[in-house]
């Protein structure tokens, strides 16, 4: 093997020159800055740079400016389409079987390595202000700084947990109080950090992660204020019938016919959320007051379809609107970057951690590998890399982020990462064995809004799911294992998803190299049995 030694001599000297001028003191390191803005529960359909039947009424002129001067991805798909999992997957690069968050509620380990310790290794500064919700107890490692929200966080008053010392321990922890809307406090804190907090002779990733458009979707009064009077046109499968469809379609709790929350959800008999200020609790109420007072005079002779059709349009309004709040932030966290000369070599990538129904197929929430869950928006501008306006249609993933994100610092991957970055996509150079499948898996059954376990295959056209009973001892998983069943998506044939293609023998050669397909990337990512 005679070329060996100098094979790794090669890859020393490539390492040393993606790592220009580490912290001399004398020449300024030029490695772009990451600022990474992430959203929790922003459905694509959502932000008017994605089109789709919403545009005309969604409001978000930053960030599709962002879209203008960057790249939008028009396949981010998530590896499990739940809040805690996704963020896990982000921090590791590695599928939740493999990172051990599986399911909201689980622990976070946080000692196992994570792309910001790699990062702060290669001489990044690293923050993460707002939503943490990995529910670890202590401080995020990883990070020179953090002020994240207590779980969920609140949509004002946030109690936050700053970590002072960046030890990624509670030795220096601290609770700090908050008065306000926590979308704007969560930028306020992000800007401070950005002025005031950071080592400016470094590059620095900054993660700025919001809790809204989140459930219970509480907007500002004086935003909430501009949508009186919209109407939210209705997605096409708004009553769909879940008797012709698979049978964890008709399993689940998260329609909004039979859910939705009178009061917590939809705002109505005066509910605000419980820690209010006096004044905030009065401006609350009155933001719904005269709407509210409508439906319920009106309520007694509605038919059920017009009750739902006005609990859609309540829902989304006020999704919108928490919206528009993160949209006005972004706008502020661009401005900072510009007036003060960062603009030009920070990457800006905006994210959230799934997609989202707002009333297709009847539904709330996510977990489902149907599009509205399976995408998530991801924006990035990245000035002389990317091409400004442009789009892409590859299949990507948050699963690529850690190693994106690496690459970018100059940090060579390591071996059991099991994304790939995402820095050739971005120069438009997508290489040629890109991937042309997809895996996904959720695993929250029983819990909350009960949709089926499951895992898939997906490719652009195609999606071929597997839904398994639950297995376990449980009184729960007796009641309620839920179903085995096979489902063939032909999203050409069929883009709104209301067709099983499974048994069609027309589809015969599909599903045969489909199951072929799950199998591999079953054996690839190192997927253990389930179901
Ligand atoms: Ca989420």
């Amino acid at each position: 093997m005679p070329l060996r030694p100098l094979a790794v001599l090669m890859m020393v000297l490539a390492v040393v020159a993606a790592r220009p001028a580490l912290a001399d003191g004398h020449e300024k390191d030029k490695r772009p800055n990451i600022v990474f803005i992430f959203a929790d529960d922003h459905a694509y359909q959502a932000l008017g740079a994605y089109g789709g039947y919403l545009q005309d009424v969604v409001r978000t002129p930053n960030l599709d400016k962002l879209a203008d001067q960057g790249m939008l991805f028009r396949r981010c798909f998530v590896t499990n389409s739940i809040c805690g999992p996704m963020r896990a997957v982000i921090q590791t690069g590695k599928y939740s079987h493999l990172n051990g968050f599986l399911v909201n509620g689980n622990r976070f380990n946080g000692d196992q390595q994570t792309f910001p310790k790699l990062l702060q290794e290669a001489g990044y500064q690293t923050a993460v202000i707002g939503k943490w919700h990995l529910g670890t107890h202590q401080a995020p490692q990883g990070y020179d700084y953090s002020e994240v929200l207590k779980g969920q966080g609140p949509y004002y008053n946030p109690p936050m947990l700053k970590d002072a010392d960046g030890t990624g321990d509670n030795k220096q922890r601290t609770e700090e109080k908050h008065t306000g809307y926590t979308t704007d406090i969560i930028t306020d804190l992000t800007l401070e950090w950005l002025e005031n907090g950071r080592d400016k002779g470094k590059p620095f990733m900054l993660m700025c992660q919001h809790k809204a458009p989140h459930r219970e979707w509480s907007p500002k009064p004086e935003v909430y204020e501009t949508w009186k009077g919209v109407t939210i046109p209705e997605p096409q499968t708004l009553f769909e019938d879940y008797s012709k469809q698979v049978a964890p379609r008709g399993n689940q709790t998260m329609s909004l016919q039979k859910d939705f929350r009178r009061g917590y959800d939809d705002k109505t008999n005066g509910w605000a959320p419980g820690n209010l200020t006096a004044e905030q609790k009065a401006a609350y109420q009155a933001m719904f007051a005269e709407e509210n007072a409508a439906f319920e005079q009106a309520l007694p002779s509605m038919t059920e379809e017009e009750r739902v059709r006005w609990v859609h349009q309540r829902y989304v309004k006020i999704y919108l609107a928490s919206i528009e709040s993160v949209d006005q932030n972004v706008g502020r966290v661009l401005k900072y970057l510009e007036d003060n000369g960062l603009a030009e070599n920070t990457i800006v990538i905006y994210s959230s951690d799934q997609g989202f129904y707002l009333g297709e197929h009847g539904w709330y929430d996510k977990r489902w590998v149907y599009e509205e869950s399976l995408r998530t928006p991801l924006i990035v501008r990245w000035p002389g890399q990317v091409e400004p306006g442009s789009e892409n249609g590859d299949i990507v993933s948050p699963l690529d982020f850690a190693q994106t994100f690496l690459e970018l610092a100059g940090v060579e991957r390591p071996a059991d990462m099991q994304g790939r970055s995402l820095v050739p996509v971005f120069k438009g150079d997508t290489p040629e064995d890109w991937r042309e499948s997809h895996y996904y898996h959720y695993y929250e059954f029983p819990a909350v809004h009960m949709v089926n376990r499951h895992e898939a295959v997906c490719t652009k056209r195609y999606k071929l799911i597997r839904f398994y009973k639950a297995t376990g001892n449980s009184k729960r998983v007796q009641e309620n294992p839920g179903y085995d069943a096979w489902e063939l998506i032909d999203l050409e044939a069929d883009p709104l998803e209301t067709k099983n293609f499974y048994d069609d023998p027309a589809y015969e050669d599909v599903r045969t190299r489909l199951h072929g397909e799950l199998k591999r990337l079953r054996e690839q990512y190192k997927v253990p049995d389930a179901g």
